[in-house]
């Protein structure tokens, strides 16, 4: 394959073709190359057995959080300010050039759970808890989605929250909770008989009522444990509760957040697929020559970089933004909704030039096709995404409730 030799140093090679890359600092990119020689002799060899399986890897997840990637000692300046957003970015994009299940798992620490604590936790709880998300000494995931309410989850929400002396009592379902077995606490969303209202609380993962079962029989991220969690007469104590988390307008502020985290995982999904084509359309002839000189394969590799290139530009451009505190929902929706598209044709086009053995685990190609799926759909479907976006650009609202 014929790639930009004139920097051997360079993490990303074709896929990064207007070189994103030179965006990060030197330490950065240290920290990513190390991450990169994890994933590529650590998880790699392990990926396709564990996705047959449905089963994850849980021998990576100590060795993956002992890379100490969220907050790299390293990468901290002298006030202790944090990674910056093009970073975290390129974190994401590597994890997910490899694994989609990967990039979920750590995800739900460094963007979802991590992103409820700073929204929604006071100064004394963030205090008190940030420095445990950060090493993972304090892990969590995201309990939004019930099984009667997805995309209508803020007016559909409906597990309820029933303040009784110094506790409240929670009772409803979650579904879809991704890591939530492996969790210590369940940052659970639920609406306060009182007054209506959307609250959060840390609710442990082993306290009595809390039931978890695990959704079997997935065709996507076969890898990631995703549970559907009942909350049967849970107590929680007022000091559990998220006090920065008054109505469902803060859910969304995280929301917003976490998105541009999927858009950045649609794009490095994107990237391993297109990579994993191009390799093997090079080794792969027929008629006597690689597959890859065929005018009409070469078609597909140009649209695959295309896209690769779209979103991996859309994803900078919007990380740049909210490095300067720029965060609007229709930004976010649109990244997320755009990659999303682009990746579906990417992981199609990718499992095409592959052919029959693009159905197989061995050329990886199937993995992301199949596992873009459940990217597609979560964080906001593509429908949903495209009203924020519609809602932004008319004024009008056109959801239904
Ligand atoms: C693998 C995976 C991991 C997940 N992890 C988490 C997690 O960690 N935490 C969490 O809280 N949730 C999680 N989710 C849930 C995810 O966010 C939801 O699946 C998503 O929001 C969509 O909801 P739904 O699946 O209930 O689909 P539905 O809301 O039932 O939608 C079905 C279809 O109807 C369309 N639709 C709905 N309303 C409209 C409308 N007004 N106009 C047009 N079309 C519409 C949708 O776009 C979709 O195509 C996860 C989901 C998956 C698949």
């Amino acid at each position: 394959m014929t790639v930009d030799t004139e920097n051997q140093t360079r993490l990303y090679g074709v896929c990064d073709y207007y070189d994103a890359e030179s965006l990060l600092t030197a330490g950065e990119r240290r920290v990513l190359g190390r991450l990169r020689s994890f994933l590529d002799e650590k998880a790699r060899p392990l990926l396709a057995d564990y996705w047959e399986r449905g089963e994850f890897p849980d021998e990576l997840a100590g060795p993956l959080i002992g890379l100490d990637l969220m907050e790299p000692a390293e990468l901290r300046g002298p006030e202790g300010s944090p990674a910056r957003g093009i970073y975290q970015g390129f974190r994401i994009f590597e994890l997910a050039r490899t694994d989609a299940s990967l990039a979920t798992f750590y995800t739900a620490q460094a963007g979802l759970f991590r992103t409820a604590i700073r929204v929604g936790a006071s100064a004394e709880q963030q205090a008190e808890w940030m420095p445990k998300v950060i090493d993972f000494s304090l892990k969590g995931v995201f309990s939004l989605t019930e099984p009667d309410s997805g995309s209508d989850i803020a007016g559909g929400l409906s597990t309820t929250a029933r303040r009784e002396g110094d506790a409240w009592i929670l009772d409803g379902a979650k579904r879809w909770i991704g890591g939530a077995a492996t969790a210590d606490v369940l940052a659970v969303f639920a609406r306060d008989t009182a007054d209506g209202q959307v609250k959060a609380f840390l609710v442990d993962r082993d306290a009595a009522g809390v039931t978890l079962e695990k959704i079997h029989r997935k065709t996507a991220l076969r890898m990631m444990q995703n549970a559907h969690i009942t909350l049967d007469g849970v107590r929680v104590p007022e000091s559990m509760r998220l006090h920065n988390v008054d109505s469902f307008r803060d859910v969304a502020a995280m929301l917003r957040a976490m998105r541009s985290d999927v858009a950045w995982i649609a794009t490095g999904i994107q990237a391993g697929a297109f990579e994993a084509a191009l390799r093997y359309v090079t080794e792969r002839k027929q008629f006597g020559r690689p597959v890859g000189s065929f005018q009409l394969v070469q078609e597909k590799l140009a649209r695959m970089l295309g896209n690769v290139t779209s979103s991996l530009s859309l994803v900078v451009r919007l990380t740049e933004q909210q490095d300067k505190g720029i965060y609007r929902d229709q930004d976010s929706a649109l990244a997320k909704m755009q990659t999303s598209l682009l990746m579906r044709e990417t992981v199609a086009l990718a499992r095409e030039v592959v052919g029959g053995n693009g159905i197989t685990l061995d050329t990886d190609v199937a993995r992301f096709h199949a596992d873009a799926e459940a990217v597609y759909s979560y964080e906001g479907t593509h429908e949903i995404n495209a009203l924020i976006v519609g809602r932004a650009l008319t004024g009008e609202s056109a959801f239904t409730r």
